[in-house]
Formats: C-alpha cells, sequence, structure tokens
C-alpha cells in the first residue's frame, strides 16, 4: 500500500527484527531479520525528500536514495530495484554491511530529535525482493565484443569492475588465487554479518552472464602478468592487501599468538564445510579458552564476535585509544557488548607472557596526547600503569598492508606509493604499466567493500575508454 512521505514525524525509526544476544552468542547466522514489505515501506517513507540529499553526497557510490525510498513508500519496489542497482553492483551486501552510521544514514538531516531512515536496511530489502521475484538479471550483453579484459582478483572491486565491462560486451576473465569467489567478503567477514550464500548467489549470476571464473590462479605463480598482457586487451589488478600488521613487543613470539585473518579464515572455512586442521587441532579455535584480541578496528570487531561464538570462556578486546576515537563501526561495537565481549579502551600490550605459549598480556594503560600531523590524538603510556589480562589465545588485528606486488608480479616497472599500495594516474586509473588499471584497496589501503565497488565501476569505465581509444587510432593508422 502506498505511503505519504516525511512520516519521520510520527513514525520511529525501526531496524529488521534483531536475534536476541543470547541466542545468537550460539550460532554463526546473520543477527538481523528481512523487513516486511509493509514495514520496508513505512520505514522508506520517513524520508523527508529533503533539497540537498546529504545521504546521497556521503554514500561512496552517490547512489539516489531519496528516489528509490519514495519508489518503496509507494510500493513500486521494481522500479526501486532498478533504480538502486543503477549505481551499485551488490546492494544487497552494501545493505547489509556497509557502516551506515559513518556513510548516509550518519548524514541524514531528518530534524533533530528524530533518528535517520534506515536507509542500509530498506537497500537489502529492496534487492532481496528483487531476487525473490526474479527481477535480478545476469549481465549478459546484448552483443559481443571481440575484446578481452582480464581482472586479477574476485573481491567487491574486480567483480563490479567485471560485471560492468562484461554488460558492455566484453570477454571477461577473472583470476584469483582463492578457491572461492568474493574476497574478504567470503574469507574475511564472519557469516553473522554476510551469510555466504549471499556472494555465492552473486557469483553464480555473473557466471551465468557470461564472465569466465579462474580460481586457485595466483598471479605470479601460476601465470605471469606479462602473459596475461598478451592474452588480454587491458587487465585491471584488484588484489587487496593481506600482509598483516605487525607490532615488536617482548613474548610476540610465543604459541597461541595468532594473525586475525589466519582466525577468520579458518572459522570462515569450517562454516563452509571446509576440513580445516588447525580448527580440528585447536590452535585457531577460541573455544574453552580466554581471548584476548588486539586492535579497534572492524577487523578486531569480528574476531571478538567470533570467539564468542567458538565458545571462548572470556573475550577481551584491547585498543590504545577510546571508544571514540576507534576506527571500527560504533554499531559492531554496541553488538559485540551486547553479546559479552569486555572492551578495554586506551590500553596496549606491554608484553606477552608465557613458556612457549601465551598465558597472559601485560599491558599498560594509556592516555590521548596532542594530535600529530594527521590531526589524530597520538596515545602515550601512562608510567607504572601495567596490568595483566589472563590468555592463552591472542589475536592480532592491527590492520593490514599491501604486499610487495612488483615483486609478486615480476614487474619492477609496476610503480607503488610509499606505502607499498599501487600508484595509479586518480583520472585514469591506469598504473604505470601501459594498459594495466588498478583499483579497490591495492590502491586506496585497507578501505570498505563500497568504495571497493565504486573504484571497480569507475576502472572499468577506464578500461573501457583505452580499449577504445586503441581502436580508434588502429582504425585511423589503418585508413592512412
Ligand atoms: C575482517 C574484515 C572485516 C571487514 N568488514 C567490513 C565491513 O563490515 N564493511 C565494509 O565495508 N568493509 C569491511 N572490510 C573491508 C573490505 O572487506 C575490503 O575493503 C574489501 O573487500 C576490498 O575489496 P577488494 O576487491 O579491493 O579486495 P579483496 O576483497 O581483498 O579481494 C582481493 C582478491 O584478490 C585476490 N588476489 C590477491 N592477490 C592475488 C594474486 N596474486 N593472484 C590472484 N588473485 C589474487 C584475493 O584472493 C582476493 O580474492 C573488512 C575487512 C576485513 C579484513
Ligand atoms: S551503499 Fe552503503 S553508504 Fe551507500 S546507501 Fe547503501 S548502505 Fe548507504
Amino acid at each position: 500500500m502506498s505511503q505519504k512521505l516525511l512520516q519521520f514525524v510520527s513514525v520511529e525509526k525501526a531496524m529488521p527484527e534483531k536475534r536476541r544476544a543470547a541466542e545468537r552468542r550460539h550460532d554463526f547466522q546473520e543477527i538481523y531479520g528481512d523487513f516486511r514489505p509493509e514495514k520496508a515501506e513505512q520505514q522508506a517513507a520517513r524520508c523527508s525528500q529533503c533539497g540537498i540529499p546529504y545521504c546521497q553526497i556521503h554514500c561512496p557510490l552517490s547512489n539516489n536514495i531519496p528516489d528509490w525510498l519514495m519508489l518503496t513508500a509507494a510500493g513500486r519496489l521494481e522500479e526501486a530495484y532498478e533504480v538502486s542497482s543503477a549505481t551499485n553492483s551488490m546492494p544487497e551486501v552494501c545493505g547489509r554491511i556497509c557502516p551506515q552510521d559513518r556513510l548516509c544514514e550518519g548524514n541524514c538531516v531528518i530534524e533533530k530529535g528524530f533518528e535517520s531512515v534506515s536507509i542500509g536496511s530498506v537497500e537489502k530489502f529492496i534487492t532481496e525482493n528483487a531476487f525473490k521475484n526474479g527481477w535480478v538479471k545476469p549481465p549478459t550483453p546484448s552483443r559481443e565484443l571481440p575484446q578481452s579484459v582480464g581482472i586479477i582478483g574476485a573481491g567487491p572491486a574486480g567483480l563490479a569492475a567485471a560485471e560492468m565491462l562484461r554488460r558492455r560486451g566484453y570477454r571477461v576473465d577473472i583470476y584469483d588465487r582463492y578457491d572461492r569467489v568474493g574476497g574478504l567478503l567470503v574469507y574475511g567477514i564472519p557469516n553473522f554479518k554476510l551469510e555466504k550464500q549471499v556472494v555465492a548467489r552473486r557469483h553464480a549470476l555473473l557466471a551465468e552472464g557470461g564472465i569466465a571464473f579462474h580460481l586457485n590462479t595466483a598471479v605470479g605463480r601460476d601465470v605471469s602478468l606479462a602473459e596475461l598482457r598478451q592474452r588480454h586487451d587491458a587487465l585491471l589488478v584488484a588484489t587487496g592487501v593481506y600482509k598483516a600488521r605487525d607490532m615488536s613487543c617482548p613474548g610476540i613470539g610465543l604459541g597461541n599468538i595468532v594473525p586475525a585473518l589466519d582466525y577468520l579464515t579458518a572459522s570462515n572455512r569450517k562454516g563452509l564445510g571446509d576440513k580445516v586442521p588447525a580448527i580440528e587441532s585447536g590452535a585457531l579455535d577460541a573455544a574453552g579458552k580466554h581471548v584476548v584480541v588486539v586492535g579497534g578496528g572492524d577487523t578486531a570487531m569480528d574476531c571478538v564476535r567470533t570467539a564468542v561464538r567458538q565458545g571462548a570462556k572470556s573475550v577481551r578486546c584491547l585498543y590504545r585509544r577510546d571508544r571514540k576515537n576507534m576506527p571500527g563501526s560504533q554499531r559492531e561495537v554496541q553488538h559485540a557488548e551486547e553479546e559479552g565481549v569486555e572492551f578495554i579502551w586506551l590500553a596496549a600490550p606491554e608484553a606477552f607472557l608465557g613458556d612457549g605459549t601465551v598465558r597472559a598480556v601485560r599491558a599498560l594503560r594509556m592516555h590521548l596526547g596532542i594530535a600529530d600531523s594527521t590531526g589524530r590524538q597520538v596515545p602515550q603510556p601512562v608510567e607504572g600503569s601495567h596490568f595483566e589480562l589472563e590468555a592463552d589465545l591472542v589475536i592480532m588485528a592491527l590492520g593490514f598492508d599491501p604486499e610487495d606486488m612488483p615483486v609478486m608480479f615480476g614487474t619492477p616497472e609496476l610503480e607503488t606509493t610509499r606505502w607499498g599500495t599501487i600508484k595509479v594516474d586518480h583520472r585514469s586509473m591506469m598504473t604505470s604499466v601501459d594498459g594495466v588499471f588498478a583499483a579497490g584497496d591495492i590502491v586506496r589501503g585497507a578501505s570498505l567493500v563500497v568504495w571497493g565497488i565504486r573504484d571497480g565501476r569507475d576502472a572499468a569505465e577506464q578500461m573501457h575508454r583505452y580499449i577504445d581509444a586503441k581502436l580508434a587510432a588502429s582504425r585511423a593508422v589503418a585508413a592512412d
């Protein structure tokens, strides 16, 4: 039934039903249910259709949010899907895992005292409803082009680029060193935020549209970048960032101190039904353990919540800044607290104690000092403030750096920045190697899915222009 807009004055913000913490602590299923159509329409109708849509401005994809909210409120759900999917290659993923509190919803301007529209949940509803009704179609092109493109990396950036290029008619081959499609959507982000069948459904759709996937294929090991340049008219590098940051600290080499991504990948693989020896041996299983996670980003939040679900005896998160200054989403902290995680703000490890394997973390209290050149206050240790935390599994979630890409690809002419990310011309998105483009985390550094999608879509457009220009140049030479 059609709803009048501007309902924020009388209708409160609502999210889809959230499962109780006591229940969700014991499984890896998503924590939110789905909106019923009437509820989604009612929530969409809270939009004020303001003159300057700050939600759209702060969405990395510039999603036309007010329009698809209006169409949803009017019950015109197929059109809402058309508008929402016109700018987003995976709205069902962004609706679930974008940090909306920092992006679209955090910038919603309905008057003070009223909460924002639940944009992410409506976006998820629109796309799930479209899948149910068969409105989501594979990217089958209306005409086939003879040119082909190669994409290295099947994460959000690579998949978004692949979809756009395939729709234009290019032959598209994706190479990935993993055995499944999705990159961090599959092996980083846990099931309770994004169920794996959601990613598998996208994979199936892209494959149905004619995109060829070459899995278990590491570029630089199984095939060289030079060979791929011969094979394709243009290449995209969308390989993400995977080198775990470390810290130097006494006792860091003790057993049972593990990198976050190894821990999360093992848990995700187990959930997917794979045999995971490190879980079977207990090395990457938190069951029955006192767990300390070091870090305050999304990865740390995923680790603490995974440890709870594996049946840890206690789970603590140690972060050197305060809650207000953490990089992870506030919403995730709230979920973790509900699930029983204890946060120890303004504290950092000083040493790991144990004999062969870790038995405790000795930590120091911190305070926030003056800001550095980036504008962030620098944490300073508080003298004599040591304390110990019992720990028989420590998970290090300190962020990620790029691998050495020129060495990995055997391409010394591939220029990188001082952070090791791939250098691109920001207008053409081309690297220092002709016809090789780059997008996603490998250009930005560790970022967000929605930025990966944006970059992948932009890179696809630039690759198309490059191929077109080369074709026009060769036609001009032939005509001479
Ligand atoms: C634990 C965790 C939780 C996160 N949670 C969120 C969240 O809640 N919300 C959010 O928006 N973002 C989140 N992020 C960030 C998000 O996952 C990334 O920003 C996003 O996946 C980057 O996309 P990408 O395509 O650039 O790279 P990736 O997703 O990393 O994909 C890169 C792909 O390239 C492949 N590859 C790498 N090297 C090679 C090679 N040599 N040959 C072939 N293939 C190769 C990899 O196997 C991988 O499949 C999280 C990240 C982590 C680690
Ligand atoms: S893509 Fe992310 S930021 Fe953009 S509207 Fe959807 S949830 Fe909000």
